[in-house]
């Protein structure tokens, strides 16, 4: 009752001329009659809109855009309704009934007046890509896309919401999408944005494997790329990247770099465990294996441990460092150099004959076990979206399910 009465005895402010105190009833007669009056003072204070930014002309609304810190501005004179039925954020802010002061001036709005003026803070390029959909000015809407202007994009649409809106038109730009190059380290974080938004799987672990193999993380959580190609340029991911992506990020990494060095962990193991039966050439029950291969089985065993306690031996201490700095949050290689160290590792007992044995022993080498593992770690480390509870799939949101997706599911 209270909140109703309340209500009644509500003053406006006139939109137009921003005259205030007055009830409702006042409000309509100031704007019929003196405001009027007004008309041609307030007009000249609206942001000056370019005719090509005039995506109505008569629209109730100019979303005005400050240039750096400067005065000037970028305006578009749009209909907030258009606005209101294709984002639920712009329809939480312009809806008449909305929490907002400018739904409440839009409400009071009447043709001929004065449009609302809403201040935003987007980049000016992708708002006026958003305008052109949203306005069906496709004839303007550009055909194709850079890595950079899709991922801009993204983040006005990501931030109002409007993935649906704009689909058709990204589904075009998608196609057009050079991967090779968006994979380049230094542009990666264009198309994590762009997937991400977009919920496109594939490009997201893509752009998120490279990310967790090439980046190191410097102190202060901050992701870094160093471009040894481009002089040194240092490049970092986007403030707009989602802080989640960011933090599952970091786990990965973490949890990959453990990966790395667990192989030898584990050869060392069931090698000092199984000594005379690691060998390649060794045969079980002994009848299938003579005395001279059973005792060169156990000399290829030893031998075998001594190459890897040698190789460990030598990782050990910057090993150590490293998963110090690791558990700090830091890594300050990355998981690609450290992969690829190993890799990079020989055999030293590669082709060495053993005595009173004609058999070759290079396949009982560890490594043959310890590559394999971190060349399949190579290329399965990377986020997948259906992590994300935000982004996961689910059949009721998505209308119709392609058949592969189905597939994932059973399988
Ligand atoms: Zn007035
Ligand atoms: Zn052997």
């Amino acid at each position: 009752m209270t909140q109703k009465r309340a209500s009644c005895d509500e003053e406006y402010a006139c939109p137009v001329c921003k005259k205030p105190k007055l009830s409702r009833s006042n409000l309509r007669h100031h704007l019929l009659s003196e405001c009027l009056e007004a008309d041609e003072k307030t007009k000249t204070e609206l942001p000056p809109v370019l005719p090509a930014n005039e995506f109505a002309s008569n629209g109730d609304l100019i979303l005005s855009v400050a240039k750096g810190n400067s005065n000037e501005s970028t305006n578009f004179r749009v209909d907030s309704r258009v606005l209101v039925a294709s984002s639920p954020v712009f329809a939480r802010m312009l809806d008449y009934d909305s929490q907002f002061s400018e739904g409440r001036m839009l409400r009071e709005w009447y043709p001929g007046s004065d449009p609302v003026v809403l201040k935003l803070d987007d980049k000016p390029e992708s708002l006026r890509t958003v305008f052109l959909i949203l306005f069906l000015r496709n004839a303007e809407v550009p055909k194709e896309v850079s890595l950079q202007e899709f991922a801009e994009f993204a983040v006005v649409v990501d931030k109002y919401d409007l993935t649906v809106a704009v689909q058709l038109w990204t589904e075009i730009w998608k196609k057009d999408l050079d991967v090779k190059d968006a994979l380049i380290c230094a542009k990666c974080k264009y198309l994590l944005l762009i997937s991400w938004v977009f919920s496109y799987d594939e490009f997201f672990e893509e752009s998120t494997r490279t990310i967790i193999l090439d980046f190191v993380l410097k102190p202060g959580l901050q992701f870094e790329f160093v471009d040894r190609m481009d002089g040194g340029k240092v490049h970092n991911l986007p403030d707009e990247t989602s802080q989640c992506i960011l933090e599952r990020l970091r786990e990965k990494m973490k949890e990959s770099f453990h990966q790395i060095h667990a192989p030898f962990e584990r050869e060392e193991e069931t090698r000092i465990e199984g000594i005379g039966t690691k060998c390649f050439h060794f045969r079980y029950p002994s009848p299938y294996m003579s005395l001279e291969i059973a005792k060169a089985a156990q000399v290829c065993d030893y031998m075998q441990l001594g190459s890897l306690h040698e190789a460990m031996k030598k990782r050990n201490t910057r090993w150590m460092q490293l998963r110090e700095e690791v558990d700090g949050g830091v890594l300050p290689v990355s998981l690609g150099n450290l992969c690829a160290e190993v890799l990079y590792l020989k055999d030293p007992v590669y082709d060495v004959v053993l005595p009173g044995c004609n058999e070759n022993h290079n396949l009982c080498s560890w490594l043959r076990n310890v590559h394999p593992i971190i060349q399949d770690l190579q290329k399965v480390v990377c986020l997948q979206l259906s992590e994300f509870p935000s982004k996961a799939k689910n059949d009721a949101a998505q209308g119709t399910v392609e058949p592969s997706e189905t597939g994932n599911e059973v399988g």
